[in-house]
């Protein structure tokens, strides 16, 4: 009897524990479930579709390697991974775990049935290199501060990537499945059509595991020498941009910080090690936080004024300039326009942006989230809440309120040439560009009066 992998958010066939555990009992078929159906389970936007259909074609290439089928599947997930293994007779399911609310609840409810039809269940730790509720204060209770919580987690053992399970074990479907095996996630229509926006996706990127491979080499024998001084640069090419990467898991992050470790990276390995403790940290909150992309972690915030713009209003208006790159702040407009263009935005200025909606345009940085959950090929259920929420200064080891990010200082700082901005921009600097929608400075004094009366209002009398 052949065992089902179901694969989720690790598109990879290297360390893939749950692919390995099937392989080991014998004959292996591998599953992909577009889920849209179970209770909670947040919708991928534009560009995450756009990059799961080519990430499922390179898994297939891949799994097809080793001699293994690749089942494509939609609907409630819980009810479709049970009907296959049903459909192949299969002995075992296997997968590796995730850790959003939903999710765990649709994982939860195939592990009952599975125990109630005699089926083994199994799953394992692949994603995250440290498990959450694993890295605990000394009370007990989860780190709400990134600093101790790195260290914490540091301290712990963490093992070595694991790598590809060796090819002809594949399982012979039975027709009523080889047919579904043959279809393509074509029939999903993930790709947009009309019109097609997604041609400086193509260009920037080549999703799947061996370009994935390909980038971090790259990345460890150049760019991370220099990591801790070019990372803030949207003008270089000083990061991995291996988010999608990871966030697809067509990398593990064990097999990052392997390569991460035998690199001769100076300074840039800590600090780009640092970085890859951001995304556990941001894992560890969601877990703790299932409503992190719709609650503030810090309720106080509840109470704050931010703009929830309505159809028609002036701060519609202001949302829609910034979502695509018209403020008239050049480097918020560069940020915006890359990531329309290209499906990504480098950190730095992810953080400006972000600020400059939240803070100089008052507008609540759901609106912003849900953009960047629409448009970024590396949205992440925890890392953009959690990113987002720290921005707004309402989330865990927040930047704190006041400190408002000045884009045109950031530019000066960061983008000194200006060669960023008018890769972007062209027109910046010529009459051709508008006006800033705000005053920098008014905005900001604005934004610390809002924090005063959130303040003053939570003063008890
Ligand atoms: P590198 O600098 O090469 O870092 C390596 C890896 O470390 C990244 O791939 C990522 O996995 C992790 N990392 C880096 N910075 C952070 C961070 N601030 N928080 C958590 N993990 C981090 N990243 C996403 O992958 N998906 C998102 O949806 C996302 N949304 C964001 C929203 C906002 C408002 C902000 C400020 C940041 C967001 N980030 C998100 C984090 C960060 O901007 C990206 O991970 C980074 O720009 C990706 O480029 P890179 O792979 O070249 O990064």
């Amino acid at each position: 009897k052949p065992s089902l992998v179901w694969f989720r958010d690790d598109l990879r066939v290297r360390d893939n524990p749950a692919l390995l555990a099937a392989v080991a009992d014998g004959a292996a078929v591998g599953l992909f479930v577009l889920d849209e159906a179970s209770p909670g389970v947040r919708p991928l936007g534009g560009a995450a579709k756009w990059w799961l259909h080519h990430g499922l074609e390179d898994l297939r290439g891949a799994l097809a390697g080793l001699g293994i089928p690749l089942l494509l599947r939609r609907g409630p997930a819980a009810e479709v991974v049970a009907e296959v293994w049903g459909a192949l007779d299969a002995q075992a399911v296997y997968w590796n775990r995730r850790y959003g609310g939903p999710e765990r609840e649709v994982d939860a409810a195939v592990e009952r049935r599975a125990a109630a039809e005699g089926i083994h269940a199994e799953s394992f730790a692949a994603n995250l290199l440290h498990e959450p509720g694993t890295v605990r204060t000394g009370q007990g209770g989860p780190y709400r501060v990134f600093t101790p919580f790195w260290k914490a987690a540091s301290a712990r053992p963490v093992r070595s990537a694991w790598g590809a399970p060796d090819a002809g074990r594949g399982a012979v479907l039975p027709p009523a499945l080889s047919a579904a095996a043959a279809e393509g996630a074509e029939a999903w229509g993930l790709l947009p059509e009309k019109p097609d926006w997604a041609g400086g996706l193509r260009e920037a990127w080549e999703p799947g595991a061996a370009a994935g491979e390909r980038l971090l080499e790259d990345f460890a024998s150049g760019p991370l020498r220099d990591y801790a001084e070019d990372r803030d640069r949207p003008d270089m090419d000083g990061t991995s941009r291996l988010s999608p990467y990871l966030r697809w898991g067509h990398l593990s992050p064990f097999q990052v910080r392997d390569r991460l470790l035998s690199a001769d990276g100076g300074p840039g390995s800590s600090v780009f090690a640092t970085q890859l403790g951001w995304r556990e940290f941001c894992w560890h909150q969601l877990h703790e936080h299932p409503h992190l992309a719709t609650a503030n972690l810090r309720p106080e915030f509840d109470a704050f004024p931010w703009a929830w713009p309505q159809d028609g209003s002036d701060e519609a208006a202001l949302a829609d300039g910034w979502r695509h790159g018209r403020t008239g702040i050049e480097l918020v407009d560069a940020g915006q326009r890359e990531l329309w263009a290209t499906g990504w935005m480098h950190n730095r200025v992810r953080m400006v942006s972000a600020s400059f909606l939240v803070k100089n345009l008052g507008i609540h940085w759901r609106v912003g989230e849900a953009w960047f959950w629409d448009t970024l090929v590396d949205a992440d259920a925890a890392l953009n809440p959690a990113n987002w929420q720290w921005v707004a200064g309402c989330g865990a080891d927040a930047a704190p309120f006041f400190r408002i990010f000045n884009p045109d200082t950031q530019a000066k700082k960061f983008d000194p040439e200006r060669r960023y901005v008018r890769r972007w921009v062209p027109e910046a600097g010529t009459p051709a560009y508008p006006k800033p929608v705000v005053d920098l400075g008014a905005s900001r004094r604005r934004a610390l009066e809002d924090l005063a009366s959130l303040r003053a209002d939570r003063t008890p009398n």
